[in-house]
């Protein structure tokens, strides 16, 4: 059975044949093959201005993004196998390289999977439909997930607010068996207690995996701010390998409350104390009661969510990273990181160089990194390359 056509203008086929997966709707010849005729998460199959077949996916007239390939064989059906073969290429690398089943099993479009993001808690899974395509074929998706990792539950986390951008409706629901309320972590020597219904994005954030490794070199005997903490992944690590005393602060009393259970948990209770409030006004406060830190971690949520957004986004950055350097001793090590796939990495390395420039410090580079690679990068999908992390040391003024 051949799909329905969505045709590209012309000269708009350049992108996807260099690799990317994505047609914008001002690419489609919409006197050719009218997007109107299609509902959301139809499977198509497009072609070039020429009749080139590129390859086939699922569009979505509602959506920028028009169309999402997710294969460039013209006979590819689009359906449970392709999925299941997808599902195992993604936890081979996954269990690869780690030890233990805790780690992002697909990062959607890397994957091959565009729309779909999924988490790992041992046998529980955490799924994230975030396109109408993807949602289509949600059955399938479930069915395939079953059989090629044989988890004892699923929990289906389908309220990001991108959905609305798609069409879809926000709700959780469980797909398989009876998902836990909470689930236990377990990265490096410690382990964290997270919420799966209730906590922010899957629950726990595998991204930060390696940059929460890069900085444990660093914390022995060291006072440690850890800012937009979380559930406590950077500070109560630090705590356990030595830190002096670490101080988590966070906008949410839900997730610092997590923190302590965890440092408990962790023995480390009596090395943290949690501050609950917005990280800028916390910044102020403790930079005017003249304390300082020999770690600083500063990891916000996205702060240009859309390229919109940039100049009032880098603004917000700029303020974070000078009040962090502000609180940070002499020789003291500031982590700090951005999530903003729109925020260049040498824009956050020149945010912080000129933070330290107003603030008339010295300062060293001596590290940087990105997201684990179980978020591994689409060569053609610069968006999916969206973590940065810089490590800097501060030093007296030159
Ligand atoms: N560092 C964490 C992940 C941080 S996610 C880890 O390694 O797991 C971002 C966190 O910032 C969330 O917990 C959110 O509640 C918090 N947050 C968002 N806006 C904030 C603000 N203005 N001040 C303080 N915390 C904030």
């Amino acid at each position: 059975m051949s799909l329905p056509v969505i045709q590209l203008r012309p000269r708009e086929d350049r992108r996807l044949r260099a690799g990317h997966l994505w047609v914008f709707s001002n690419e489609i010849d919409c006197q050719a093959t009218p997007l109107t005729a299609f509902e959301p998460g139809d499977p198509v199959r497009v072609q070039s201005a020429h009749g080139r077949c590129l390859g086939v996916g699922y569009v979505n007239p509602q959506s920028l993004i028009s169309v999402r390939l997710m294969s460039g064989d013209p006979h590819a059906v689009i359906g449970r196998e392709l999925l299941a073969d997808r599902l195992r290429r993604a936890l081979a690398w996954r269990e690869r390289i780690y030890g233990l089943p805790f780690y992002r099993l697909v990062f959607a479009e890397a994957d091959g999977l565009p729309g779909l993001v999924c988490d790992r808690y041992g046998d529980v899974l955490v799924a994230q439909f975030t396109t109408a395509g993807m949602e289509r074929l949600k059955d399938d998706v479930i069915s395939a997930l079953e059989q090629v990792v044989r988890p004892k539950s699923i929990l289906v986390r389908n309220d990001a607010p991108s959905r609305a951008l798609e069409g879809l409706s926000s709700y959780v629901e469980a797909a398989l068996g009876e998902p836990p309320d909470e689930v236990t972590v377990v990265e490096g020597s410690c382990r964290f207690r997270v919420a799966l219904g209730a906590g922010q994005k899957t629950g726990w954030f595998y991204d930060q995996r390696p940059n929460r490794a890069r900085l444990l070199p660093y914390v022995a005997r060291a006072r440690v701010l850890d800012l937009f903490s979380y559930v406590g992944g950077f500070g109560i690590q630090a705590a356990a390998h030595g830190a002096h005393h670490t101080t988590l602060v966070d906008a949410s009393e839900r997730a610092l409350s997590y923190a302590r259970a965890n440092a408990a948990d962790n023995g480390v209770a009596a090395h943290i104390a949690t501050i609950h409030g917005d990280a800028f006004d916390v910044l102020r406060d403790l930079r005017a009661a003249g304390l300082r830190f020999d770690v600083v971690i500063s990891d916000p949520p996205a702060l240009i969510k859309r390229r919109k957004d940039y100049d009032a986004g880098l603004a917000a950055y700029q303020r974070l990273n000078e009040a962090a350097l502000a609180v940070l001793n002499e020789e003291g090590v500031l982590l700090s990181a951005s999530c903003s796939h729109h925020l260049e990495r040498e824009t956050l390395s020149r945010v912080v160089a000129q933070a330290a420039i107003r603030l008339r410090r010295g300062l060293q580079f001596v590290d940087e990194g990105g997201q684990g690679p179980d978020h591994p990068v689409h060569p053609a999908i610069p968006e999916t390359a969206y973590l940065k992390t810089v490590v800097a040391r501060s030093l007296p003024a030159p």
